[in-house]
C-alpha cells in the first residue's frame, strides 16, 4: 500500500478510461454508425438493429481489450440495490473445440432476466414472470473491475412483459422526457427558438460513515440491519464540532484516494471530499451530470465506497442512522434545468427582477412544490430516513422552499406592487485584515435547515436518505415541474398580450404559493407551529407518507405525463409497505436474537460475578453497599429487559402474521417500532454498568473513535 500511494497518477489519462464514452465511440465506430447512435442518444430516435449490431461488436472488442470476460445488463429494481446477471462473451465451442468472444446487437439492446424474484407490488400476479432489460444508451457502458474480473456493465431499464416499469430508471427517463417537452414549450414562448434539448442536471452529495471492519463484524445489528440497534452514547459525541472539515485521518485518506481513482476510471467526476459533522462521517460529491447519469453514478459511488472500504479493512455504512444520538446521513440532490446550448434556466442573472423568464420558472417551481409537497416528502421516505426526517435532525419533515433574501425581496415586490423594480445587491465582505482581499459577497446567505433550498442557480433537495436512490425524488421533481410549466403554457399560449399575461401569472403564482416559502430556521419548534397555521403537510414517517403515491391528484399527475400508470403507482405503494415491514421484521428479529443470545447471558455472567464479590466481601466483614447496589440495579434492568423482550417478541409475531400490506406496515410502525425502543432503553443502561470486557460487542466509542 505504501508504495502504491506514492505513485503519481495521471488523472486526465485515468478519467473515463473504463468508460465506453463518446471519444471511444468516435474512434471505434464507423462515422455513419456513430451518427445513427447519436440520433438515438440525442433525439430519442429508435435504434435500428444494424446499428446496434455494429455498436455491440465495437463495445465488446473494447471491453475484451480491457480484460472483460463477461457482460451484464446493470439495472435498478425496486429492491433499493442494483442488480446484475453476468454472461460470458464466449460462443458455443466451434467444431475444432475452440471458442470465440461474441456479443450481438440483440444482447446489447435487450435482456430477459426472470422478473419473478424482484418486487413488483402485485403487477406480476396478473402477468407472466418475464421481465426485460433495455439499454439506456444515454448512460454510457463501463467496465468494472473487481474480484469477479472485468465486467462490461450496460446501464438498462427494467420492465415487465407488458411494459410496466419495475425499476427506478424507467420512470426517471419518462419524467425527463415530460420535463423536456414542457420546458421547450415554455421557453419557445419566451422567444428561445434555438435550444433543442432540455435535461435536468443533478449533482448528488453523498454522506457515509466509515468504521473498522473487524469491529463491524462483531456487531450483528450492523451486519443484519445496517444500523446499531443497541448502544450507549460514548463520553464524547459530536458536541465539539471538531470532526466537521477536520483533517482527514491517514487511514481514511488512503481509502478516499482509492475511491477517487476507481470512480475517475468509471467516468464519475468525484470532486469534493471532507469529514462531516459526526465522528467517522464523511461526504463525497461529484460534479453534476444529466439526471439519469447522475442517478447511475450515485449507485456506482455507493458500490465503490463499500468495495474499496473492504479492501482497506474498513466498512462503509450507508444507512441513514447507523448510530442513535449522532447525526445521520443523507444526500443532497442539487437540481437545475439545462439546455443543450448551455443555458441554465435556473440562473437568475445579476438582476433577477428583470429576468421575467426566470421569475416565471421560479414561481412555477414554487407552485409545483406547494401542490405536491406530499409527493416530494414521499420520494424521500425510506425506512432508515424515518430516524432523520422530523426527528429533530436535518432536515425537517415539512416541505418548504428557501429562496434567500434577494429572491424573497423580489417576490415581495411582485406580490405587493405587481412588479419588481430592483434586486438587493450582495455588497462587499470586509474581513478587517489588510492583507486579505475584500470579497464580493453573495446576495444571499446560506440556509442549512431548508429541505428545498435555492442555492444560486439550482435547487437543493436535502431530504433524500443516504442509502436511497435519487431516481425517486428526481422523478417527482421533474414531473411536478413539468406539470407547472404545462399549466403555465396552457394559459400563456392563449394570451392576447403575452407580456401582460406573464406578468399576471407570475404575480398570481407568487401570491397563491407564498406559503411554501420559508427562510427561517427549519429545525425550530416555531416553524412546526407556523407551518401548521399555513396548512403545510407535516408527514412524520414513511408509513404515513406512502399514501401520497395513490391520491387522485398523484394518479392524475403521473398519468397525464406518462410517468406512471395507476397500476404502477399502486404497485409502488405496495412495494414500499412491504419493504418497510420486511425491514422492521429483520430489525426486531435481530434485536431479539442479540438480546437473548448475547446480552442477557453476558449480564447474567456479570451479575453472578458481582454476587460472588458481594459474598466474598461480606465474609471478609467489609461494607457491601456499593456492589450490592450495583447488583440490584443490574438485576432490575435485567428484569426490565426480559419483559421488554417478551413484549417485542409477541408484537413481532403478531405483525408477521398480518396480511394486508398497509395495515401490517402501520402495525410495525406504531407497535413493533415502539417495543424495539422500549427494549433498547434498559439494555443501553446495562451497557453503562457491565464490565467492558463482558459486553458482547464493540461500543459506540470503539466504533466511532477507533477507525
Ligand atoms: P455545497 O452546497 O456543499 O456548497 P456545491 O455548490 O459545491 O456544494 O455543489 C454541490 C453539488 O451541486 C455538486 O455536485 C455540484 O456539481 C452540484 N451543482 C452545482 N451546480 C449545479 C447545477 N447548476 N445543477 C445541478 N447541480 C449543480
Ligand atoms: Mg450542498
Amino acid at each position: 500500500m505504501e508504495d502504491k500511494n506514492k505513485e503519481k497518477i495521471n488523472v486526465v489519462e485515468l478519467f473515463g478510461s473504463n468508460v465506453f464514452n463518446d471519444k471511444i465511440m468516435q474512434e471505434r465506430l464507423p462515422k455513419k454508425v456513430y451518427k445513427e447512435l447519436h440520433k438515438t442518444i440525442d433525439e430519442g430516435k429508435e435504434l435500428d438493429p444494424i446499428t446496434a449490431e455494429v455498436v455491440a461488436g465495437a463495445m465488446k472488442d473494447w471491453a475484451v481489450e480491457k480484460g472483460a470476460t463477461h457482460y451484464t445488463h446493470w439495472f435498478q429494481p425496486l429492491t433499493g440495490f442494483t442488480a446484475e446477471k453476468h454472461d460470458a462473451f464466449i460462443t458455443a465451442p466451434h467444431a475444432d473445440g475452440t471458442v470465440s468472444m461474441d456479443f450481438s446487437g440483440k444482447e446489447l439492446i435487450k435482456g430477459e432476466p426472470d422478473a419473478s424474484s424482484f418486487p413488483s407490488g402485485g403487477l406480476r400476479a396478473t402477468f407472466e414472470a418475464r421481465g426485460y432489460t433495455a439499454w439506456d444508451c444515454t448512460s454510457p457502458a463501463f467496465v468494472r473491475e473487481d474480484s469477479a474480473g472485468a465486467i462490461l456493465c450496460i446501464p438498462t431499464a427494467f420492465c415487465s412483459y407488458t411494459g410496466e416499469a419495475l425499476d427506478q430508471k424507467t420512470p426517471l427517463l419518462r419524467s425527463m422526457q415530460a420535463l423536456q417537452t414542457q420546458t421547450l414549450r415554455l421557453i419557445r414562448l419566451f422567444g428561445n427558438m434555438t435550444s433543442r434539448k432540455v435535461t435536468p442536471s443533478v449533482g448528488v452529495e453523498q454522506e457515509y460513515f466509515i468504521v473498522d471492519r473487524q469491529k463491524y463484524l462483531k456487531r450483528k445489528d450492523l451486519i443484519f440491519t445496517g444500523r446499531t440497534l443497541f448502544g450507549a452514547m460514548p463520553p464524547k459525541g459530536q458536541e465539539l464540532d471538531d470532526h466537521y472539515f477536520g483533517v482527514i485521518r491517514q487511514r481514511i485518506a488512503g481509502f478516499m484516494k482509492e475511491v477517487n481513482e476507481e470512480l475517475w476510471k468509471l467516468g464519475v467526476s468525484a470532486k469534493t471530499q471532507h469529514n462531516e459533522v459526526a465522528p467517522a462521517q464523511h461526504e463525497l460529491a461529484p460534479i453534476y451530470a444529466e439526471c439519469n447519469v447522475a442517478a447511475d453514478h450515485n449507485q456506482i459511488i455507493m458500490e465503490t465506497l463499500k468495495q474499496v472500504a473492504e479492501r482497506h479493512g474498513l466498512q462503509c455504512l450507508l444507512h441513514e442512522k447507523p448510530f442513535a444520538g449522532v447525526n445521520g446521513s443523507g444526500k443532497h440532490n442539487n437540481w437545475s434545468i439545462t439546455t443543450d446550448d448551455g443555458i441554465n434556466l435556473l440562473d437568475p442573472g445579476k438582476t433577477p427582477h428583470e429576468n421575467v423568464q426566470f421569475l416565471m420558472i421560479l414561481t412555477c417551481i414554487l407552485r409545483a412544490v406547494d401542490r405536491h409537497a406530499d409527493l416530494l416528502r414521499e420520494s424521500a421516505a425510506d425506512v432508515g430516513n424515518d430516524h432523520r426526517l422530523g426527528a429533530n435532525e436535518a432536515p425537517p419533515a415539512i416541505i418548504s422552499v428557501f429562496l434567500g433574501e434577494q429572491l424573497e425581496d423580489v417576490l415581495e415586490q411582485l406580490i405587493s406592487t405587481g412588479s419588481a423594480t430592483h434586486s438587493l445587491k450582495g455588497g462587499k465582505l470586509h474581513t478587517g485584515v489588510k492583507t486579505l482581499p475584500d470579497f464580493a459577497k453573495d446576495a444571499t446567505d446560506r440556509n442549512r435547515t431548508s429541505p428545498f433550498a435555492f442555492t444560486g442557480n439550482k435547487f437543493e433537495f436535502r431530504m433524500v436518505g443516504s442509502r436511497d436512490s435519487v431516481a425517486e425524488c428526481n422523478v417527482v421533481i421533474n414531473t411536478i415541474v413539468a406539470e407547472a410549466f404545462s399549466d403555465a403554457c396552457d394559459r400563456l399560449e392563449k394570451a392576447e398580450d403575452f407580456e401582460l399575461a406573464v406578468h399576471d401569472l407570475i404575480k398570481e403564482y407568487a401570491t397563491e404559493h407564498q406559503r411554501i416559502v420559508f427562510n427561517g430556521n427549519g429545525y425550530s419548534e416555531e416553524w412546526v407551529e407556523e407551518a401548521k397555521r399555513r396548512g403545510l403537510p407535516n408527514i412524520n414517517s414513511m408509513v404515513e407518507a406512502i399514501p401520497a403515491l395513490v391520491t387522485d391528484k398523484a394518479i392524475q399527475l403521473f398519468g397525464k405525463f406518462g410517468v406512471f400508470t395507476e397500476a404502477e403507482l399502486r404497485s409502488r405503494a405496495e412495494i414500499q409497505y412491504e419493504g418497510y415491514s420486511k425491514a422492521l421484521n429483520i430489525e426486531a428479529r435481530a434485536m431479539i436474537d442479540i438480546a437473548s443470545k448475547h446480552i442477557i447471558p453476558a449480564v447474567m455472567r456479570f451479575s453472578r460475578n458481582l454476587a460472588g464479590t458481594v459474598n466474598e466481601i461480606k465474609t471478609a466483614g467489609a461494607d457491601v453497599t456499593v456492589p450490592m447496589n450495583m447488583l440490584k440495579d443490574t438485576t432490575a434492568l435485567l428484569s426490565q429487559t426480559k419483559l421488554a423482550l417478551a413484549k417485542l417478541q409477541e408484537a413481532a409475531d403478531q405483525a408477521a402474521a398480518m396480511e394486508n400490506g398497509r395495515e401490517q406496515a402501520e402495525y410495525y410502525h406504531e407497535v413493533v417500532f415502539k417495543d424495539m425502543e422500549e427494549l433498547r432503553v434498559p439494555v443501553d443502561k446495562l451497557e453503562m454498568i457491565v464490565d467492558k470486557e463482558e459486553w458482547p460487542m464493540p461500543s459506540y466509542g470503539d466504533l466511532l473513535f477507533e477507525v
